[in-house]
């Protein structure tokens, strides 16, 4: 056991953590969009782009049936939510 092994698991687990609370922040902003395109359903507007309210498209809905955005909308979001890092 070298202390060089040791700091070098120790900075692994860091960032293994960082990673899965970016994954579990994904997930969870995933699952809040498939809550809406429930809500969205029951609406009557399932279909429709939450943000420019444009047509999301059949072929994509057929893909992802939770979306909630149209592809372009969809981009910028994504954008968006990973853009921002730890370091700035
Ligand atoms: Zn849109």
């Amino acid at each position: 056991m070298s202390k060089g092994f040791r700091s070098a698991d120790e900075t692994q687990v860091l960032t293994e953590q960082a990673t899965t609370a970016q994954i579990e922040e994904i997930l969870r902003q995933d699952r809040e969009q498939e809550a809406r395109s429930q809500e969205k359903r029951l609406q009557g507007t399932y279909g429709t782009c939450e943000n420019c309210e444009g047509p999301i498209g059949e072929e994509r809905l057929a893909a992802l049936p939770a979306a909630t955005r149209c592809v372009e909308c969809q981009a910028d979001w994504e954008a968006g939510r990973t853009s921002h890092s730890p370091r700035s």
